[in-house]
C-alpha cells in the first residue's frame, strides 16, 4: 500500500511564524491542514504523521520517520513569513537541489493547489524548468523517497490571516495536499469518489426559498452543521446523519465552484 508521510511544520517551543495581533501560529495552522489531509488520505493510503500534537520534533527526526516506515512520498506542510518582505497571497513548494521524482511530486501540488486558490499567487522559480523552488532543507535531504515542501500562504499578513483563518481554506489547502499525493500515488480519493454524482443527486432534492436552501431527503430530523452557512439547512432521512453531511461538504464545495464560476 502506498505510504505518504505528512509532517506538520514546527510546533511545541517552536511556533514558526507567528501572527501576533490575529494571534494565529505557523505550528497550529500547519497540524490542522495535514491532520485534515490524513483524513481525506486514510481510506486510500497509509499516512503516517510526523506528529499529531502541539510538540516539538527536530527537524532531523521527521526524515528519519519516513525513512523509518519506508514511505513513497513525505510531504511537509508550512505557512510562510514575512522574512522576505513579501506580502503578496501567495505559495511556494520547496524540493531539495536536482531534477527528480521530488519535482514531479512537487510540481502535482502546485498545479492541485493553485486550481484551488486561483486568487493566489504561485511564487516559483523556472530557472529550471519546473516551477518548484529548489534548496538544501534539512527537512528534505535525508529523505530517501520523493519529498516536498508546501508553504501555504503568508500567515503575517492582514489577508493571509483572513484566508488561513477560514475552516474551508484550511480544508482546500488540505485537499490540496490530499489530490496531489494521490495523483502521484495512482489513486482516486475517496472524497473525489464521493462527489462525483453528488451535485446531480442533490440538485435533484434541493429546494430553493428566498433564504434557505433545503435538502430534502424524505422526513425527519432537521440536521445543522456549524461548518455550513446559516442557510443550510438539511432534512434528515433513513441515510445517516454522517452520510448526508460528508454529501453536503461535497455539494457545498461544488456549488461554491459554480458560484465562483458565474462570478
Ligand atoms: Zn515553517
Amino acid at each position: 500500500m502506498f505510504t505518504v508521510v505528512l509532517d506538520a511544520g514546527h510546533g511545541g517551543h517552536d511556533p514558526g511564524a507567528v501572527n501576533v495581533s490575529r494571534g494565529l501560529r505557523e505550528s497550529d495552522m500547519a497540524l490542522d491542514v495535514m491532520l485534515r489531509a490524513r483524513d481525506l488520505l486514510a481510506t486510500d493510503c497509509k499516512v503516517v504523521m510526523t506528529r499529531v500534537d502541539d510538540r516539538f520534533l527536530p527537524l532531523r527526526e521527521r526524515p528519519a520517520i519516513a525513512n523509518s516506515v519506508d514511505a513513497d512520498l513525505f510531504v511537509s506542510g508550512h505557512f510562510n513569513s514575512g522574512d522576505s518582505g513579501a506580502t503578496a497571497s501567495s505559495f511556494e513548494g520547496f524540493t531539495t537541489r536536482g531534477q527528480n521524482e521530488s519535482d514531479k511530486a512537487c510540481e502535482m501540488w502546485i498545479k492541485h493547489h493553485g486550481k484551488l486558490f486561483p486568487e493566489q499567487k504561485l511564487r516559483s522559480d523556472r530557472s529550471d524548468g519546473d516551477s518548484d523552488k529548489e534548496m538544501g532543507l534539512a527537512v528534505l535531504r535525508p529523505t530517501k523517497c520523493p519529498a516536498y515542501l508546501c508553504e501555504f500562504e503568508f500567515i503575517h499578513t492582514e489577508h493571509g490571516a483572513d484566508l488561513i483563518e477560514s475552516d474551508s481554506n484550511r480544508q482546500k489547502m488540505a485537499l490540496g495536499v490530499a489530490r496531489a499525493v494521490a495523483q502521484y500515488g495512482g489513486f482516486t480519493l475517496a472524497y473525489d469518489r464521493a462527489s462525483e454524482g453528488a451535485l446531480e443527486r442533490l440538485m435533484e432534492d434541493l429546494e430553493l426559498t428566498d433564504d434557505k436552501i433545503s435538502i430534502n431527503r424524505g422526513p425527519g430530523d432537521l440536521v445543522r452543521h456549524e461548518a455550513l452557512p446559516d442557510v443550510m439547512t438539511i432534512k434528515r432521512a433513513k441515510v445517516d446523519a454522517d452520510v448526508v453531511l460528508k454529501r453536503a461538504h461535497a455539494m457545498m464545495w461544488q456549488l461554491e465552484q459554480l458560484i465562483n464560476e458565474i462570478k
